[in-house]
């Protein structure tokens, strides 16, 4: 039997054998671990879980791999066809812990080589270049280093407010993604009468983008340029992340299908209020990544879904 699309899953045993089982794409990680002081294997979906439990990690379960633990150790089998890699980008830019090792790629290294590579294409004219919290770190830095300009925590997440510390991305409801960025707050000190760069990772709903304009705005920025490490998101995701549908995408309703990077820049800049708005393309987002394009899943930007079809290409 052969299963298309994007997955990794484990299954326990009632006899105490573990199989962990990764698509033949490689879409999602999943990684294996050794625990010295008890000998054992641990499987994880990201090495960052490893490390937490003081193991090390061993390797990534491969594309169409079978890996099975039991009290004999570990062997695994293949499913794999050849079929050509398609790890997720986005994993990269927002996903993953940036702790973790995916598919030997460092996610720290890849976010701050994104914001070099932004540095690259749009790096002149601002005072002061400040993260959004806590995801886009990597790539402010990345970007302050490129382009030589000093960088600064100018925003914060409310660490008092009860719920400051949740991802505004994974919440289900907009209203409740909407509460979580009432609870990101300008430093004034820092922005006021600066020409600002904003680093994000994504734009994806638009829901959080504006208000992070607006709450910098307030505490007295002179402009606010949004500079986006991976590029428009004008497509479904159906491998895995929670944006399914086109009009729930803020660069689909202000620009359509597969726009150019050009044009999504001006669109989206207006939508959220930004002065102006940069997103990487995807030459940038791979050389930052360090993997070809023909390595990496980009359907969310290209439009493209062909790896998740069952085919050998
Ligand atoms: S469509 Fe986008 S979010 Fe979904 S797996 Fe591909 S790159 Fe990742």
């Amino acid at each position: 039997m052969r299963i298309p699309g994007a997955y990794c899953f484990l299954i326990i045993t009632n006899d105490g054998k573990v199989f962990a089982i990764r698509d033949t794409r490689g879409f999602r990680p999943l990684c294996i671990g050794w625990h010295e002081p008890s000998e054992s294997y641990i499987l994880a979906s990201e090495s960052c879980a490893l490390y937490v439990l003081g193991a090390s990690l061993v390797r990534d379960v491969k594309q169409g791999e079978v890996v099975r633990l039991d009290e004999n150790g570990m062997d695994t089998l293949s499913f794999y066809r050849g079929e050509r890699a398609a790890h997720c980008a986005f994993e990269y830019s927002y996903f993953a812990h940036p702790s973790s090792i995916i598919d030997g790629h460092s996610v720290y290294h890849a976010r701050k080589e994104l914001g070099r590579q932004l540095a690259r294409t749009y790096g002149n004219g601002a005072d002061v270049v400040i993260p959004v919290p806590d995801s886009a770190r990597p790539a402010a830095l990345g970007y302050s280093m490129e382009a030589q300009l000093p960088i600064e925590e100018g925003l914060m997440k409310d660490r008092y407010a009860k719920r400051g510390g949740i991802r505004s991305f994974i919440e289900p409801r907009i209203s409740d993604r909407e509460k979580i960025n009432r609870w990101m707050v300008a430093v004034k000190e820092i922005v006021q009468d600066k020409d600002v760069v904003v680093v994000d990772d994504s734009i994806v709903r638009g829901t959080s983008a504006p208000n992070i304009i607006k709450t910098l705005r307030n505490a007295g920025a002179k402009s606010v340029k949004m500079l986006v490490t991976f590029p428009p998101i004008s497509n479904p995701c159906y491998a895995g992340i929670d944006f399914p549908t086109h009009q729930e995408l803020v660069a689909y309703r202000t620009c359509g299908k597969n726009a150019s990077i050009e044009k999504a820049n001006r669109e989206v800049a207006k939508a959220i209020g930004a002065d102006s708005v940069g997103y990487n393309g995807i030459k940038e987002l791979c050389k930052g990544i360090g993997m070809k394009e023909t390595e990496l899943c980009l359907s969310c930007h290209t439009g493209e879904y062909k790896c998740l079809k069952r085919t050998n290409d």
